[in-house]
Order: C-alpha cells, then structure tokens, then sequence
C-alpha cells in the first residue's frame, strides 16, 4: 500500500520520539523505586539505631536495672511499627523479648507487612534483617544489648505508596503530554516538507500538459526545497520562454517572407496585365526578391541543423590564422567594393575543432561587419590563446550596436533600429547561426559595440575539443 510522504514523515519523526519517552519514563521509574526503597531502608535502618538508643537510656545506673514497664511499652510500640525487639543484660540474660511475649502477635504484624508489601508493591524483595546494638552507660559500662529485627523496605504509610503512584503518574502524564507535542510537531514539519513537493508534483503535472505560465510560489524552508521549487519554476519559464519563441518565430518568417513575396506577385500581376512591360531590369528585380526569400530559407535550415546539431561535428587539428585568411580572401570582393580592409593579426596556432563550422562562423561575422561599416573603414581579426582557449576577435568601425541591444542580436530575426534602415540589412538569422554553431563547438560568443564606432564580436573555444555533441 503506497503512502503518503506527510503520512511517512509525521511516523519516522513520531516513532523516534515515542521510544524516547518510554525509555526516559520507564528508566526513570525504576530508578526513582529503587531510590525510594534504598531511602526507606536507610530510614528503618536509622529508626532501628533509634529505638535501641531510647532502650539504653532506660537504664538505670545507679540502681543496675531496667523498667520493664517501659520495656515493655516500648517494646510494643516498636512491633506495632513492625519491629521485633529482643533487650539482653550485660550478661546475655533476656530482660524483654517481644516474641516470648506474644509470639502469635509478632507472627501476625510481620505477616501483614509481608502481604501487604506483595499486594501494593510486587516484585520488590523484602528481606528480614537483623540488627544488634550494644548499649553501654552514661560512663561507658557495657550494659546490655537490643536484637532488632524487621522487614526492609517496608513502607510505613499508605501516602508512601501514594508518593510513588503520584510520581508514576506524572511519568505518565509527562510522556503522553510530550508524545503528543512531538506528533502534532512531525504533523507539521512532514506538512511543511510536504507543501513543496506536492506543488512541484503538481506544476510539473500542469507543465506536462503545456500549462507553462504554472509557478510555485517560493517557499521558505529548508535549501534542498528551495532548489527544487526553484528548480521547477526555472523548467517552466524556460519551456515558456521556448513556446513564446517559437510562436515568434512563425509570426517573424511570415513577416520577413511577406515582403519579397508580394513584391514579386505585384510585379508579375503588373507584367501580366501589361501594366508593366517585363523589362529585364523588371525581372531581375523579381529574380532578386526570389533570391532574398531562398536566402532566409537556407539561412532557416542552416539555423535549424545548426540548433538541432544534426551537422554532427567533424573534428580535425584546424590552423586558426590559415582559416581566417581564407575567409577574408573570400570576401575580398565585397570588402573591394566597399573600399575596406581586413587585417589578420596574431600569430598561426592550431587547436582541434570543426574547421567548416569555423570558417562558417568568422563568414558570418565578416559578413556583418562589412554590411555594418561605412565605406573606407578597416577590419581586424585578431588571434590569442591561452593553454585552455583560443580567442578569435572581429573588430570593426561600424555603425555599433546600442547596448540595450546587444544581448538580444543573437537571438533569431533581431535586428537592431540603426540597422533597419540600411538595405543591405539581411533577416536576422546570421548570428543566431553563430551562437548555435559555437556552442555546439563549446564556446560562447560576446559582443563589445559603442554607437558609430564600431563593436568587437569575440569568439572563445576551447583549445581541446569539448564540443556538445
Ligand atoms: P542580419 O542578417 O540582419 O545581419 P544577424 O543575425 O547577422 O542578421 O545580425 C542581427 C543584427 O545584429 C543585425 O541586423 C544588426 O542589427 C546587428 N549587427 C550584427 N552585426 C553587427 C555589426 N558588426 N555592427 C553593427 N550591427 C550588427
């Protein structure tokens, strides 16, 4: 049979402390018995000494006798209290003996102790002691001596008996006062463990089923709630957070693909109705708007194989300056036309990446920094590394990125307002590519820009390969 956490919780933090309690009382009342009877022994011991002191200063000196009238007084009042006294003369004669007195009556009040202590306390050994004590006179003369015996321990009175009853009860009470604070206090803490849990169970629930605006409200409590809380929270705004991008990214394609594509369409429609003769400049407008819409849809599937990975990486010892050399002859043209240069500095190092997934990403970031800078400008690529990473820099005099902007130019279709305005802006996609691709490599990329000065894009990638694969 399952059961439930709090149910689990409340028991394993009950149970401990139900053991306690009954070890602690059960301890503490035999040890408080054991006491009680040692005291009580101690007690009769003292009484014993007592009573055989008050005999001897029974003794008259000065006539060499006892008063046996008080003897015997005395003698009685001792065996009603449970104590069988027997007196002897300095001699060994018995003067009084409570037992040749009446022997049917000591019989009777040592039996009633007996039973009465079997009845009220069972399990206690009573045992018979017996005492002697020599007596001497006032100048130190041996005068005789007193033989006590009697029952030990032996409870004289019924509020003796009460005294220990009362202490068992408030043993008792003490435990079960105590039990039920610990319980009502496990019901509370499996209550507070148990909060967390079941609303992260539950979030998660919602979340599987696409509820992901679903949140725990944060709890205090202990640190690993706290990071599951927290942890859940986290999964929730990021599938959210993925939903929202992907439900822009579909508005963001139609958008970018609507424009080319209904130019094109009012450019035939115009030509078809001969509104418009089909004059080759006319068509290779169209030819270009077709070419801009093919652009987005490769940049598209390049994006998605560069997110889902699907490329796989292809490792090899790629020498860093020979790949950024190629790159930059291969935008010689473009960077001729735009009157720019592109200086390569830093010494050649090798280290182990995915040389094609390289020159794709340095392509990109040419590419924008030639596209971003006004005519005349220069462009640097610099090299360095340390023992753990190779840092590729691509700095040019652009146009600048603002700095409310930078963290978003990586994300798809974000292109930043001073870039809209120029044509040979492209859709957005070119450095959600790149992040893509230097992750997979196990990189990361950050971008420094001031305003119409330029920005700085800097790729770091391990020296050993530690790619996500
Ligand atoms: P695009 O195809 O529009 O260039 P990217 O993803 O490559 O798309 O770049 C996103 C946006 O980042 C660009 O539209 C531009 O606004 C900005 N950007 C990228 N590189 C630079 C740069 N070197 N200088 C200034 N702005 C840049």
């Amino acid at each position: 049979m399952k059961k439930s956490l709090r149910f689990q919780l409340s028991l394993t933090s009950a149970l401990p402390v139900l053991l306690t309690v009954c070890i602690i009382s059960l301890s503490a009342h035999f040890f408080i018995q054991r006491q009680f009877d040692q005291y009580i022994m101690e007690q009769q011991a003292a009484h014993a000494a007592s009573l055989a002191e008050s005999v001897s200063s029974q003794y008259d000196a000065h006539h060499d006798g006892w008063n046996l009238d008080y003897l015997h007084g005395f003698g009685m009042y001792a065996l009603s209290d449970g104590y069988i006294m027997e007196v002897l003369d300095a001699k060994g004669a018995s003067v009084w003996d409570a037992q040749n007195h009446d022997m049917t009556l000591c019989h009777g009040v040592m039996e009633s102790i007996l039973s009465r202590m079997r009845q009220q306390k069972p399990g206690t050994n009573v045992e018979l002691i017996s005492k002697s004590f020599e007596m001497t006179s006032d100048i130190g003369e041996p005068i005789g001596r007193v033989l006590i015996q009697y029952y030990t321990p032996n409870y004289a009175s019924e509020s003796d008996f009460g005294f220990l009853q009362a202490l068992d009860q408030i043993l008792i009470y003490a435990a079960a006062a105590t039990l039920i604070i610990a319980v009502f206090i496990g019901i509370e803490m499996a209550r507070r463990i148990a909060r967390p849990i079941t609303a992260a169970t539950k979030a998660a629930r919602e979340i599987s089923i696409g509820h992901y605006d679903v949140r725990i409200p944060e709890h205090t409590g202990s640190m690993e709630l706290i990071t599951l809380t927290s942890a859940v929270n986290q999964m929730a705004e990021d599938l959210q957070s993925q939903e929202e991008r992907k439900r822009r990214m579909t508005t963001d394609v139609a958008h970018e693909l609507r424009t080319p594509i209904a130019n094109i369409s009012s450019y035939l429609e115009a030509m078809a109705e001969g509104v418009w003769e089909p004059t080759s400049e006319r068509l290779s407008e169209c030819h270009l708007e077709a070419q801009r819409i093919a652009g987005i849809v490769g940049q598209l599937e390049t994006l998605h194989r560069s997110e889902e990975n699907e490329s796989g990486i292809q490792k090899s010892e790629v020498h860093l300056r020979k790949i950024c050399e190629s790159v930059a002859s291969s935008f010689a043209r473009s960077l001729e036309e735009h009157g720019q240069h592109c200086t390569i500095l830093g010494e050649d190092f090798s280290l182990e990446t995915d040389g094609d997934k390289l020159r794709q990403v340095l392509g990109n970031l040419l590419s924008n920094a030639i596209k971003y800078s006004p005519e005349g400008t220069s462009i640097t690529i610099s090299l360095a590394h340390t023992d753990r990473n190779a840092e590729i820099r691509v700095r040019d005099q652009g146009i600048g990125i603002p700095k409310a902007e930078q963290s978003l130019i990586f994300e798809r279709f974000y292109r930043t307002d001073l870039s809209r305005s120029r044509k040979t802006g492209g859709a957005g996609i070119g450095l959600a590519i790149v992040k893509a691709l230097v992750e997979q490599l196990g990189g990361h990329i950050t971008v420094e820009s001031q305003e119409n000065k330029g920005s700085v894009f800097t790729v770091s990638l391990p020296m050993q390969s530690s790619e996500k694969s």
